[in-house]
C-alpha cells in the first residue's frame, strides 16, 4: 500500500511572517485580521479558523520548490499566535471538511493530474491519484479558492 506524508509549510516561513510582517522572498505587506468569512485552514497546523474568534495573518507563499519548477505565489493564512506545525502519515482531520484539489506533480514541477475531491476526502482517494499518476509529489488545492494548502510526498 502506498504510504504517503502530509506537509505543512515550514515553521521558519511562519516564524518569519509573525516577526517581520511580511511575505518570505517576496517583501509584501502581510496582513493581520480576525478570521472571517472563507474556510482555508491555517497552513502550519492545518486546522481551520474560528471565525470571529482567531487572529490570523495573510501573506504571499510561493509553495513549489523543485528546480526547473514555475513558481506559483498565492496567498495563504496561517495563526497569528504560535501553533502547531501539522506533519503526519494521514489527512489531518479539519481538510476532510472541505472541497479539496489534488494537483499531481512529476519532479521539475510537471503536471500529471488535478482531481477535483469534493467534501469528505479520504486518504484512500490521495493514494489513489499517487497510485495512478506515479507522481512525485502532490500539492493540496482548496477546491473553491484555488490556493495551496499542503504538500504531500510519498
Ligand atoms: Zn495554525
Amino acid at each position: 500500500m502506498t504510504t504517503f506524508h502530509v506537509h505543512s509549510i515550514p515553521d521558519g516561513v511562519a516564524d518569519e511572517v509573525r516577526t517581520t510582517m511580511r511575505a518570505p522572498g517576496y517583501g509584501h505587506p502581510a496582513y493581520r485580521e480576525k478570521a472571517a468569512l472563507g474556510t482555508g485552514p491555517c497552513r502550519q497546523c492545518l486546522r481551520t479558523f474560528a471565525v470571529g474568534a482567531e487572529p490570523r495573518i495573510l501573506f504571499t507563499y510561493q509553495p513549489f520548490t523543485e528546480d526547473g519548477s514555475l513558481p506559483a505565489p498565492g496567498p495563504i493564512f496561517i495563526h497569528a499566535s504560535g501553533c502547531e506545525r501539522y506533519e503526519g502519515a494521514t489527512l489531518p482531520p479539519d481538510l476532510r471538511s472541505l472541497p479539496l484539489v489534488f494537483e499531481a506533480y512529476a519532479n521539475g514541477g510537471r503536471l500529471l493530474a488535478q482531481d477535483r475531491v469534493s467534501e469528505g476526502a479520504s486518504d484512500d482517494q490521495l493514494r489513489a491519484v499517487l497510485e495512478r499518476t506515479g507522481a512525485d509529489y502532490v500539492h493540496i488545492r482548496h477546491g473553491e479558492a484555488g490556493c495551496f494548502i499542503a504538500r504531500v510526498s510519498c
